[in-house]
């Protein structure tokens, strides 16, 4: 039996959904449901792009996520780089970077490594050689989802060879982890929703009837958000 997840921060789950970032189906099988990038079907979908390219949005978000990390007991003082993967966590760390510094009235940088593959192994490298944490730096790593944490698990091995520290919190703009906490580290994030996928050939929503529809195809998002 499906039940229905309901995401934490009524807030910022409506402004994600007014901006069309992110939808959480109501089950009803008259309603499509959705087929993530790997093939996998779901009943929520979030694609980060219409928040992060929208810099009115994102400074509210960015100055949320800053008094949801001082809440928790981060040391902003302390926090000399902001470090987001690239392209989703980019404008991320540059606006948190930003937002940290008027809240103390000193400088933050930020940095956006990005992500490399050889078909074996993926790493991230810091290519913009304006943007890389010095030693002894104290970073704050930072993305727009948090799905495996396999991002930041990369981005910490790219951080090893810098002799950076690193805040035992990570910030997210939406965490479907499913959990608050990552490999010891706390998950600071404005929406919080776990989001389970099915294999299409097991999948609940399928056996009810409901049609499976890629997100951002043709006019899907309005069939997907439509009043049935
Ligand atoms: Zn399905």
């Amino acid at each position: 039996m499906l039940e229905k997840v309901e995401p934490l921060r009524a807030d910022w789950v409506y402004r994600f959904t007014q901006s069309n970032a992110l939808w959480v189906s109501d089950l009803n099988p008259k309603r499509p449901h959705a087929v993530t990038t790997t093939g996998r079907h779901t009943a929520h979908y979030f694609d980060s792009r219409s928040v992060v390219e929208n810099k009115k949005l994102l400074a509210k978000a960015a100055k949320d996520s800053v008094k949801l990390l001082m809440h928790t007991g981060v040391n902003l003082t302390s926090v000399d780089c902001v470090v987001g993967p690239a392209k989703g966590g980019t404008k991320f760390a540059e606006f948190l970077s930003s937002t940290i510094a008027h809240q103390r009235g000193f400088a933050c940088s930020w940095a956006s490594p990005s992500k490399h593959d050889d078909g074996n192994d993926k790493w991230f490298v810091f290519d913009d050689l304006e943007r890389i944490p010095q030693r002894g730096q104290t970073v704050l790593m930072c993305d727009d989802t948090l799905t495996t944490g396999s991002s930041f698990e990369l981005i910490q091995d790219a951080l090893r060879p810098l002799k950076v520290n690193i805040v035992d919190t990570v910030c997210v703009l939406l965490n479907r982890y499913g959990l608050s906490e990552i490999r010891g580290r706390n998950i600071v994030s404005l929406v919080d929703c776990a989001m389970p996928t099915w294999d299409p050939f097991s999948c609940q929503l399928c056996r009810g009837g409901s049609s499976a529809l890629r997100p951002r195809v043709d006019n899907n998002w309005k069939l997907l958000t439509a009043k049935y």
